[in-house]
């Protein structure tokens, strides 16, 4: 620890203590050493173990790693599903500052080499579900020097195709945990996450321990996720997501008991685990939500435990956030952030000023996306970064900035990404109302531009599925003659359901603005969702391409 400086007034005098994500491990094992981490495992059973072991363990892997030749601002990879292994590998290769990449498995596997190529991953720890994407990985990552099977002898596969293999229970077994942690410049490299790239190649978000123990410290406000001690944890959303929305740090900040799901993401599943567990508290997409809605309508199940979830990730649907705190007596959260805010922006946690106005008010501006916590700036800025007023209907470009957001990508990918005053352009376009709520209309590149105004696809969106007989819903603007664009609805339906374009365009009719109303319905079997579980706009975009509209649509227009 640097010797204090005692002679040179302009400084504090208070301890030097660098914000590495290790003391928050080393403060779960101190102080809530027996709490636990409960885990589906890939090989089936339910695996318990406490923070004191996820330190003992995640200590072993940085051993391994060390004696495997890492050094620091090695980048180690990991393809792997929310389990306690997972987590011990990020401590184990943050503590010895080593860069622990997150790679989503439900890219395709070029993307996935691409990535894992353009970090330079040394390392790559995998889960027994990937074993034949990585076989396919092995001839075209040149630069991975060890692949670790995330599982024991027992359920190791015969000797493959993949050279240089190891099991990670023999590869960390009998490791010795004498190991330093930490003991480096706190704006350290800590972690990597690629954006899904849905807009040219990904990019690199490369968090240091700085931003990610302020992010944790942050999200700990009442106001954001607000953990305490007494909260059961369920990250659904993966630890490849954008950190898990920083759980995987704020979880043991507190104390707080940890349950991950692995692989075994469909209904039944998740409330099986969530019931036994006793669970208080979750996070994930809407997708997830509404699977889990439908699982409880066909069963009749309630959820006794849970007390608050967070949706984020898409706006939330009206229907979801009604249902889960009506029907379940959930309290619903909405929040947004991206990959680059580590990723937490704003949650939409209730003001004294609506609570007044009594529950139907809350609940209608909880659909917006919130506020921001502090440690986040964020406005609303014109074509030419004008800041526009918090009126709660210019909309503009939403711009960002705080220490735990990106400064520039990995390998300056994309050059300089802020503007003068330090701000991140987010690519979405949203609006602010006096009090501060944020509401997204649309992402820049998915906007609908009708006679050169904007139409919200995700209004249109969230009312559609509010629809008994929807299951998901995509707005999109397409070729028009007369207006540009116009949109085009599309909808799948619930299994075993029925709907007219009629029926859709009735129920939307007095909801929305009349331009508004999309000009046709299109009913597809899947909506194509992206590798984070967001609808696929311009896979959809690409399939509608050249759509002829309706005679009367062009017409009335
Ligand atoms: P990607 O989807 O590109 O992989 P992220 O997961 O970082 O990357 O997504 C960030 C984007 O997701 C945001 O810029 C925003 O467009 C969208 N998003 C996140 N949360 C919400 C929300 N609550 N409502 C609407 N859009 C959201």
């Amino acid at each position: 620890m640097p010797a204090l400086n005692a002679t040179q007034p302009p400084f504090g005098l208070m301890q030097d203590w660098p914000l590495t994500v290790d003391r928050v491990l080393e403060h779960a094992r101190v102080n809530h050493g027996h709490r636990e981490i409960v885990s589906r495992s890939v090989e089936g059973p339910i695996v318990r173990e406490t923070y004191a072991d996820l330190y003992a363990r995640a200590r072993q892997v940085s051993t391994a790693l060390l004696e495997d030749c890492v050094q620091p601002g090695d980048r180690i990879a990991t393809l792997a599903w929310n389990g306690a292994r997972h987590m011990e590998i990020w401590f184990g290769a943050m503590g010895i500052g080593a860069v622990l990449h997150t790679v989503n498995p439900r890219l395709f596997p070029e993307q996935i080499a691409w990535i894992i190529n353009d970090a330079g991953d040394t390392h790559l720890f995998f889960d027994l579900t990937f074993l034949p994407i990585v076989e396919q990985l092995v001839e075209k990552c040149p630069s991975v020097r060890r692949w670790v099977l995330l599982t024991d002898e027992a359920h190791a596969p015969p000797a493959g195709k993949i050279p240089n293999l190891a099991i990670y229970e023999g590869f960390i077994a009998g490791k010795s945990c004498e190991v330093t942690w930490g003991d480096f410049d706190e704006r350290t490299a800590a972690g990597l996450c690629y954006t899904s790239g849905t807009t040219g190649n990904p990019k690199g978000v490369l968090y240091s321990h700085r931003s990610n123990v302020l992010h944790s410290l942050t999200s700990l406000q009442r106001d954001s996720l607000g953990f305490s001690v007494d909260d059961v944890i369920m990250p659904i959303v993966p630890l490849f997501h954008a950190n898990a929305w920083g759980i995987t740090f704020s979880a043991p900040a507190v104390g707080a008991k940890l349950v991950m799901p692995g692989s075994k993401m469909d209904g039944p599943s998740i409330y099986e685990l969530m019931d036994a567990e006793k669970v208080t508290f979750s996070a994930a997409v809407p997708t997830v939500w509404l699977m889990l809605k439908q699982y409880l309508e066909e069963t009749g199940k309630k959820l006794p435990h849970l007390d608050r979830i967070v949706v984020a990730g898409s706006a939330v649907p009206e229907a979801i956030l009604r249902s889960y705190e009506d029907d379940y007596g959930v309290k619903v959260f909405h929040a947004w952030g991206m990959t680059e805010m580590s990723p937490l922006g704003s949650m939409g946690a209730t003001t004294p000023e609506f609570r007044e106005q009594g529950k139907d008010a809350v609940q209608r501006n909880k659909l917006k996306q919130g506020r921001p916590s502090f440690g986040v700036e964020m406005k609303i800025v014109d074509d030419n970064g004008n800041e526009l007023p918090r009126d709660g209907k210019t909309t503009g470009h939403l711009v960002v900035r705080g220490p735990a957001i990106a400064g520039a990508y990995f390998k300056n990918a994309g050059g300089n990404i802020l503007d003068k005053d330090g701000y991140f352009d987010t690519g979405d376009v949203a609006h602010m109302c006096p009090l501060g709520y944020m509401q997204i209309t649309d992402r820049a590149k998915d906007v609908i531009k009708s006679g050169g105004e904007w139409i919200s696809s995700i209004d249109i969106e969230n009312i559609a599925v509010g629809h008994p007989a929807v299951a998901n819903a995509a707005a999109i603007g397409l070729a028009h003659p007369k207006w540009d664009e116009r949109p085009l609805l599309v909808i799948e339906l619930k299994p075993g359901q029925s709907a007219s374009r009629e029926d859709i365009l009735g129920f939307l009719t007095g909801k929305i603005a009349k331009w508004w109303m999309p000009d046709d319905v299109a009913f597809v079997e899947k909506i194509p969702l992206g590798a984070t579980g967001k609808l696929n706009k311009l896979q959809l975009r690409q399939t509608f391409r050249g759509y002829t509209w309706p005679e009367q649509a062009v017409a009335a227009r």
